[in-house]
């Protein structure tokens, strides 16, 4: 993918490391300069650069402002909120429910991208070409080159998100330093890490997505709690509210197709922004639309307290979010300490006041909320090249992730909301006697049995030396790094014989989804812990049936006819039951072989005592 040409290299010029905010409305860098962090803005420009690209007939495509101009005018060609589709299937899109003007495809490898004039772009090529456009806005602010960038995800951004981000920096040419969650980045433009002790929770209403995170700060240290939120909730269902107000004064007096036109879309969609923001400001505000093209020059005046009546549902979802991560971390409401405001949509006073009123106090609006993320980038950036802010940088999992074990059940490796960069090693064995290879399945969610959760990728330890069932040992270190990319390697103790998986999923996942598969665990809790005790049990009964028709025979002649009957009885119950589900059964077959199989473990014992004892004194045992 060479043809992304950044023709302004110069080798000459100085080369710095920034922070980049790649946000779903709005780009930008910062740098720390005379000891703070500072966003990067030619003379007399704005820091920010829109996150759109627009890609025209002829040359090189168009970004930011130059971009967003072409939006109205040429709205099939311009895409705006490409991170939405970073890493992620067509069907995790919902492009139903939030259409876009652009024509979205899907790649052979199930990944989302965009026709454009003949060509398929994937949104790592969009993203880079809006990251290039930022590289160049931080040369024209400062003159040097961008070398390279801590650059900023959601926090609920899976792998294949986070990787297709570092994906999109290498085709812009940056060396990405980490990846940091955005929020995590706001609590370091603050510096509230430096506050010793206390619970930040940061609320960020972008233009497209809301999160939440709680953060703990002790001792310095810094870490995420919880997250939660919506990515598919921001300013654009605010300004959508408003396009409503529009298209139902329309109805009437326009043709109907034309209420579904993309350029009519577009141009409502800009109409309803300058309205808002107007609202922010203004008790009430003109909502004007304009298509010359149709003859249509149309307005309407808004109240904030309409606009407030509209917007209200929206609030509260982001409301029920916090609520939502305030229980995952186990706090009260009166444990946040601080509150901190992210997006632009946070210049919403209904926003502001909606999350005063839940926390109990004022939020920190002192940095500009466009700002921030980029700002706690550049103070990581800072800190990573050697800059003296001292951060341990922590953020969390949040979906539980292990493998499969014999029989499907999961065993958890890493529990979701562990802080990471973390690791979990534990043993594993073989099943069947003489085995010698092993299928890893590696999942991801809250169920307890693998087909409820998501699987991320398979693959398979060979080679290893064929042994009686349960005597390989087989090492298996799930690695969790600080970026989220999880490296999964098994490794068979007694020959060093080793494979390892590092986890790209193919599908991203929606927020919804992780919210999904959360409640599911919930949910299904109950009936999961009886299926995989169900499942555990025929496994423990697959064992025992084993070492019993091993030993019986040999036994024979020890054990009275009772016996002998009760336990065979019990083996034919128990071979019934490994293909029966009903707990109370498998658990009752399982414990009548228990009990029927103990005079022949003790005449085994007394084999194995007696091997022991043989041709010694028994001084000498
Ligand atoms: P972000 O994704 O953080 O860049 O946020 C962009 C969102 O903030 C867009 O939906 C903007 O319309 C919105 N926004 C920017 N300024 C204001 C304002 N003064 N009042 C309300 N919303 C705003």
């Amino acid at each position: 993918m060479g043809y992304i040409e950044l023709d302004v290299l110069n080798n000459d010029a100085p080369r710095v490391v920034v922070g980049i905010d790649l946000g779903t409305t709005n780009s930008l860098a910062a740098l720390w300069q005379d000891g703070r962090p500072q966003v990067l803005a030619p003379e007399g420009l704005p820091a920010t650069v829109p996150s759109v690209v627009h890609v025209p007939e002829e040359g090189n495509p168009l970004v930011g402002h130059a971009a967003k101009g072409r939006a109205l005018i040429d709205p099939t060609h311009t895409v705006f909120s490409a991170k939405r589709l970073m890493g992620r299937g067509l069907a995790d899109l919902d492009l139903d429910q939030a259409p876009v003007p652009y024509r979205v495809t899907e790649s052979e490898r199930k990944l989302a991208q965009v026709e454009l004039r003949g060509k398929q772009w994937t949104p790592q090529e969009l993203s880079a070409w809006i990251l290039t456009g930022v590289m160049e806005h931080a040369k024209a602010a400062t003159g040097a080159e961008v070398a390279s960038a801590v650059i900023t995800v959601p926090a609920y951004f899976d792998d294949a998100q986070r990787q297709a981000t570092r994906d999109a920096a290498r085709l812009a040419g940056i060396e990405v330093l980490r990846i940091v969650n955005e929020p995590t980045a706001a609590s370091l433009a603050y510096g509230l890490e430096q506050k010793g002790e206390g619970t930040v929770a940061v609320y960020d209403l972008g233009g497209g997505t809301f999160d939440v995170s709680l953060l703990s700060i002790e001792d310095g240290v810094f870490q995420v709690l919880a997250t939660n939120g919506d990515t598919r909730l921001g300013g654009d269902d605010f300004d959508q509210a408003l396009v409503g107000l529009a298209v139902d004064g329309l109805r009437e007096r326009v043709p109907a197709a034309l209420l579904e036109d993309p350029a009519f879309l577009q141009a409502a969609r800009l109409a309803a922004e300058r309205c808002k923001i107007a609202l922010s400001r203004d008790p009430e505000a003109d909502l004007h639309l304009t298509l010359p093209d149709h003859d249509l020059d149309w307005r309407r005046a808004v109240t904030r307290e309409e606009f407030e009546a509209l917007i209200g549902p929206l609030i509260e979802r982001t409301l029920q979010s916090c609520r939502r991560a305030l229980l995952d971390a186990d706090l009260e409401v009166g444990d946040v300490d601080e509150v901190v405001l992210v997006g632009g949509s946070t210049r919403v006073p209904a926003v502001r006041a909606a999350v005063e009123r839940l926390f109990g106090r004022k939020p920190h609006t002192e940095l500009n909320p466009d700002h921030v993320v980029a700002m706690g980038a550049a103070v990581q950036a800072h800190v990573l090249t050697g800059g003296t802010r001292d951060v341990l940088l922590m953020d969390v999992t949040p979906l539980s992730l292990g493998i499969e074990t014999i029989g499907g059940a999961v065993a958890k490796m890493i529990e979701r909301n562990s802080t990471i960069p973390c690791s979990h090693k534990e043993g594993f064995t073989t099943y069947a006697d003489g085995q010698t290879g092993i299928v890893f399945n590696v999942v991801q969610g809250e169920r307890e049995l693998a087909e409820d959760c998501r699987s991320l990728g398979r693959f398979e330890l060979k080679g290893l030396p064929p042994l009686p069932a349960g005597m390989a040992r087989v090492g298996v270190r799930f690695a969790l790094d600080a970026d989220g990319m999880l490296t999964v390697t098994a490794k068979e103790e007694s020959t060093g014989q080793s494979a390892s998986i590092e986890i790209q999923p193919m599908h991203g996942l929606t927020d919804d989804e992780v919210e999904g598969m959360l409640e599911a665990g919930f949910e299904h809790a109950r009936e999961d812990f009886d299926r995989r005790r169900v499942v555990e049990l025929h496994t423990e009964l697959g064992t025992m049936l084993l070492a019993i028709g091993k030993n019986l025979e040999s036994a024979r002649g020890a054990l009275d006819p009772e016996t002998i009957a009760e336990l065979e009885e019990a083996v034919a119950a128990a071979e019934a039951a490994r293909s029966q589900q009903e707990l109370p059964t498998v658990q009752g077959a399982r414990d009548r072989l228990e009990q029927a199989s103990l005079p022949l473990a003790a005449v085994l014992m007394d084999g194995v005592v007696k091997q022991a004892v043989e041709g010694k004194r028994l001084d000498e045992v």
